[in-house]
C-alpha cells in the first residue's frame, strides 16, 4: 500500500502540532501526522506540560490583548518587567555555561514573540498570565519574576486541545497508534516513510518533506542507562511513555550530524510516590514539586545538598532532579514550616495531591520519616536544620534592613562574617521554627533529554554528518534538535523552541512541494 502527501510530520506533540499547521500555511495540501501512541495518549509530552512559554515581551501592555485572565482593575495591581532578547539569550547561556549554539538560540529568542502570537491568532491556545506559577502577591500587587509570564489555560491539555482542534480545521490527518519504522531516501534525498499503521501491516508513503517530532529518549531506560549513566535506570518518566528515542534511529541510517548535550537532561524535583515509566493523564504536572525556594531539601542521611536559593525556581529546577537522584538511595525530603504552607501551590501540594507528614517538632518530624519513608539518620536530619536556623538568625542581624521577599532574589541568606553552610541557601533564607512542620518525599523526575539532531536554525533542516550540509527533505524539531540545552534549562523554553522550528521546518517543507 502506498500514498502520497505534500509532508508527513512524526510525531503529534507541541513541536510536530505546530510543524503540521505551518506546512499548511505555507501551501501544502496534504498533510499526515503520524503518532505511535493512542488516541488516549494524544499529545506527547505536550499534554503534562504546564503550557508555560517564554518569550521576550516588553511588558504588561504587549501581552495584556493575548491573556484571557486578566481584568483591567487587576491589571493595574501588576508588576511585570519586560523580558528582552538580551535577557532570554543570556538565561539560556548562562544556564548552559556558554555551551548553547549560539545561532539556535538566536533564532529560538529572536522568534519567541511572533511564536507565541501565532498560537495565540491561528492556533488559538488560550493564553493565560502564570499568576499561580511566577508570581507572589507582595504588598498588594502581583509581582512577576524569573522572565516566564505566559502559561495556558488548563495547561498542557488546553495547549493540545486548540493544537489538535487546529489540525483537524486545517485538514490536517492525524494516525494514531501508527509508529514511523523507517525513512526512505534515495540518493541521500528523502522520498518518504514507512509506518506501521494501526489495522495494516506497512504503509509506504510517499513525501518530499518529512519532519522529524518525536521526542526525545527519556522513555527509554537502555538508552538512559547509555547516555545519562546507569544510575537514571531508577528516574521517574514524568510525561509521556512514548518517547523512546525512535526517532534517532530513524534518522540513523540517513547518517545525521548529532550534537549535545547526549549527557544532560531537564529532570525536576518529582513525588516519590509515582510511577517509574510514565506520567498521570489524570495529575500531569501536579507531581512537580517545585516549593523548594521556601524551604529545605534533606537527602535521607538528613544532610543538605544544594543552594535551594541559588536563583528564581525557574532558573534551578530542571538541574535539581538530577541532583536529587545522586543521593543515597535516590530520593529526598522538602521541608516547611507553618509560615511558608500557605504560600506554596496548592496544584503541588494541596490536600489529596501528595503525602505530607507533619509534625509538631523537627525531632518529632525526623522520626515519623525515619519510620514511615525511609530517613537514616535523624541526628544529622535535626542539626542539619538547628544549623540552618542559627545561620540564618546571624545572617538576619548582620543584615537587620533586608527583607524577605519570595518575588526578588532578596539576599536573605545563611552566610554571614560568623556562621556558613555548605551548601549555602543564597536567598529566601527563613528559619523552619514554627509548627507544624511538614515533609514531602521526592525523587528525580525525568522530563526530557538534551541530545539530539544538528539542524540548520533558519529551516529546521537535518544536517548530514558526512557532508556538513542539509539532508534534503528531513527537517526535525521539539526535543529531538540538539545543541540548545546543556545541563540546565530556563523554564518554558521547551514549547517555545519547539513552535519556533516546527513553524520554520513546516514552511521549508512546504518549499519543496512548490519546487
Ligand atoms: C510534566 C512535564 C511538564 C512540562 N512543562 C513544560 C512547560 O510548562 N513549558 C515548556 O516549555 N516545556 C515543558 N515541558 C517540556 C515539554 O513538554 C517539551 O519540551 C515539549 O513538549 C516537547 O515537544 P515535542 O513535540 O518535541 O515532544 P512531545 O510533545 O513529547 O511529542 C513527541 C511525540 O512523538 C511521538 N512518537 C515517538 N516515537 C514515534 C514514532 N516512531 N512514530 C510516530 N510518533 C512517535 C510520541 O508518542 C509523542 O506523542 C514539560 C514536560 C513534562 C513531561
Amino acid at each position: 500500500m502506498s500514498l502520497k502527501y505534500d509532508c508527513v510530520v512524526i510525531g503529534s506533540g507541541n513541536a510536530g502540532s505546530s510543524a503540521a499547521l505551518s506546512a499548511i500555511e505555507h501551501g501544502c495540501k496534504r498533510v499526515l501526522v503520524v503518532e505511535k501512541a493512542p488516541v488516549e495518549w494524544a499529545g506527547g509530552n505536550g499534554y503534562f506540560t504546564a503550557g508555560a512559554y517564554r518569550t521576550t515581551h516588553t511588558g504588561l501592555a504587549d501581552l495584556l490583548p493575548i491573556v484571557t485572565n486578566v481584568s483591567s482593575e487587576q491589571a493595574d495591581k501588576i508588576d511585570m518587567d519586560p523580558y528582552t532578547r538580551e535577557d532570554f539569550v543570556g538565561d539560556v547561556m548562562r544556564l548552559s555555561g556558554g555551551r548553547s549554539d549560539p545561532k539556535l538560540v538566536d533564532a529560538v529568542v529572536d522568534n519567541s514573540r511572533d511564536a507565541v502570537r501565532w498560537l495565540a491568532d491561528k492556533v488559538k491556545v488560550p493564553f493565560i498570565f502564570s499568576f499561580h506559577r511566577q508570581a507572589y502577591q507582595v504588598g498588594g500587587r502581583q509581582k512577576f519574576w524569573g522572565g516566564l509570564v505566559l502559561s495556558c489555560e488548563n495547561g498542557g491539555i488546553g495547549l493540545m486541545e486548540s493544537h489538535h482542534k487546529a489540525l483537524k480545521e486545517a485538514g490536517v490527518e492525524i494516525w494514531f497508534e501508527s509508529p514511523a519504522t523507517e525513512l526512505l531516501s534515495k540518493d541521500g534525498v528523502i522520498t518518504g516513510v514507512v509506518v506501521n499503521r494501526k489495522g495494516h501491516e506497512r504503509v509506504e508513503i510517499e513525501s518530499p518533506a518529512v519532519i522529524l517530532a518525536a521526542g526525545g529518549f527519556e522513555a527509554n531506560t537502555e538508552m538512559r542507562k547509555k547516555h545519562l549513566g546507569q544510575e537514571w535506570a531508577n528516574a521517574k518518566v514524568r510525561g509521556t511513555p512514548y518517547n523512546t528515542g525512535d526517532g534517532f534511529t530513524l534518522a540513523s541510517t540517513l547518517r545525521p550530524k548529532l550534537t549535545p548535550d547526549w549527557s544532560g537532561c531537564h529532570s525536576t524535583a518529582w513525588d516519590f510516590n509515582t510511577s517509574s515509566t510514565a506520567g498521570s493523564r489524570l495529575h500531569t504536572n501536579t507531581y512537580t514539586k517545585s516549593g523548594y525556594p521556601l524551604g529545605l531539601m534533606l537527602n535521607s542521611a538528613g544532610l543538605r545538598f544544594v543552594d535551594e536559593g541559588e536563583d528564581y525556581r525557574n532558573y534551578t529546577y530542571a538541574k535539581f532532579g538530577r541532583e536529587i537522584l545522586r543521593q543515597p538511595a535516590g530520593y529526598a525530603f522538602q521541608v516547611y514550616d507553618s509560615k511558608v504552607l500557605g504560600m506554596l501551590r496548592k496544584e503541588e501540594y494541596g490536600d489529596g495531591v501528595v503525602r505530607k507528614i507533619f509534625a509538631d517538632s523537627i525531632e518529632e518530624l525526623a522520626e515519623k520519616l525515619h519510620q514511615e519513608e525511609g530517613l537514616e539518620d535523624t541526628k544529622a536530619f535535626v542539626e542539619s536544620i538547628s544549623k540552618f536556623n542559627e545561620a540564618v538568625v546571624a545572617h538576619r542581624t548582620e543584615n537587620p534592613s533586608l527583607k524577605w521577599d519570595p518575588a526578588v532574589k532578596d539576599g536573605m541568606s545563611t552566610e554571614s562574617s560568623r556562621l556558613s553552610l555548605s551548601p549555602p541557601k543564597s536567598n529566601w533564607a527563613l528559619p523552619l521554627d514554627e509548627k507544624p512542620f511538614m515533609a514531602v518525599k521526592i525523587t528525580c523526575g525525568i522530563t526530557f533529554t538534551f541530545g539530539g539532531l544538528a539542524i540548520d536554525p533558519e529551516t529546521g533542516n537535518v544536517i548530514s554528518e558526512e557532508t556538513g550540509k542539509i539532508i534534503e527533505g528531513l527537517f526535525c524539531t521539539g526535543e529531538m534538535v540538539g545543541g540548545l540545552f546543556y545541563g540546565n534549562y530556563p523554564g518554558g523554553s521547551g514549547l517555545t523552541a519547539g513552535t519556533v522550528f516546527g513553524r520554520k521546518a513546516g514552511k521549508a517543507a512546504a518549499k519543496l512541494m512548490k519546487m
